[in-house]
């Protein structure tokens, strides 16, 4: 029986390099019947709205999701995409997966990071603060850690090493200067460890010296479980260390539902010209199979992709070659 998924095809490049995917899993045999839906400037289009109830309502159903990127539109009345998408769905973990395909400086990358995504910095419980007659003498922004949150994203990063078999989890945090927020999430990770001890190896490192190990040896890290913030930093850094952007594909998971989607943006510069590279919306496409059973088709989809690459076979211009965007996915699709 074929698996329903919610397809947003997304802004800028997202209609082109969406295509190119649904093309490479139609042509390894995947077994989806996309629900297409817009969202972004397309959903401002169609229904002025980023994030239709149309939309939502598709994800409910299908409680799956491949997006593409989007633009939000500034100005006001309109909701953040993001945040709308993990509040109504409660996404806590983004995973964030960045490996060696073509070696370069690192040739032995394999990190998966798992970054909290509903807490700390980014609840936006912001405001300035008066003082005399200075309406913005000060901001004030405040992060919330809750042992539930901690909990439930320290114990998923556990489970993803178990279920991938990977052997070490390494949880970052600033304890020593923030002893409250940071403190209550090293205290509860360390118990939820305690728990997975003898069978997944587990550290701690403070994020400082945790950017600066994983220029100097990133090949030593396996998965990494963070906080809202320094996950989100992280893992632009982890993507720049195996070839940028083009290659980096994410996924938010929440107990009802799942999103899958690249971690690059809309590349207005590119958009329109067949260049872009789909890459990281295919491998985000991967993690999807592999979410819903499909681990096979998974590796066959990428094997094909890691070849084209390694071999030169097609390169888009961000790897530094000429391919098309047409060009890389029937390159792809003829290397299944
Ligand atoms: P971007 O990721 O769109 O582009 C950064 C650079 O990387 C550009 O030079 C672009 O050409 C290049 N690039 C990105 N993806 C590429 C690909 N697949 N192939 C080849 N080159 C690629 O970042 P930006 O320019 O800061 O943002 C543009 C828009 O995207 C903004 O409106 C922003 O809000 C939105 N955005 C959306 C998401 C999302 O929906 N998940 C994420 C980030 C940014």
């Amino acid at each position: 029986m074929s698996t329903p998924v919610t397809l947003i095809p997304g802004d800028g490049i997202g209609p082109s390099i969406a295509e190119a995917t649904v093309r490479i899993l139609a042509a390894a045999g995947a077994d989806i019947e996309w629900d297409r839906q817009v969202a972004g400037m397309a959903g401002v289009a169609r229904w002025n709205d980023p994030i239709p109830e149309a939309t939502l309502d598709s994800i409910k159903r299908t409680r799956l999701a491949l997006k593409g990127p989007l633009e939000t539109p500034v100005g006001e009345g309109f909701r953040s995409i993001n945040v709308a998408l993990r509040k109504t769905f409660d996404l806590y973990a983004n995973v964030r997966p960045a490996y060696t395909i073509v070696p370069g400086r690192f040739d032995d990358i394999d990190i998966v990071l798992v970054r909290e995504n509903t807490e700390g910095l980014y609840i936006g419980i912001e405001h300035y603060v008066r003082i005399g007659d200075d309406p913005k003498a000060a901001a004030e922004s405040v992060a919330i850690i809750t042992r539930e949150g901690s909990d439930r994203i320290v114990r998923y990063a556990f489970e993803y090493a178990l279920a991938h078999g990977r052997k070490k989890v390494t949880l970052v945090h600033k304890a020593n200067i923030l002893k409250f927020s940071q403190g209550l999430f090293l205290d509860v990770g360390r118990m939820v460890a305690a728990e997975y001890a003898g069978r997944v190896e587990f550290e701690e490192r403070i994020i400082d010296a945790m950017a600066m190990h994983l220029v100097m040896r990133p090949e030593q890290f396996d998965v990494i479980v963070t906080t809202n913030l320094f996950g989100d930093i992280l893992s632009d850094e982890i993507s720049g260390l195996v070839g940028g952007l083009g290659l980096a594909p994410g996924a938010n998971i929440g107990k009802t539902a799942a999103i899958f989607e690249a971690v690059h943006g809309t590349a207005p510069d590119i958009a329109g010209k067949n260049i872009a590279n789909p890459g990281a919306l295919l491998l985000a496409a991967c993690m999807m199979l592999e979410h819903i059973g499909d681990n096979a088709r998974a590796q066959r989809i990428r094997t094909a992709f890691e070849r084209t690459i390694r071999e030169k076979i097609a390169l888009t211009r961000d790897l530094g070659g000429t391919a098309t965007t047409d060009e890389f996915t029937d390159a792809v699709v003829a290397q299944l």
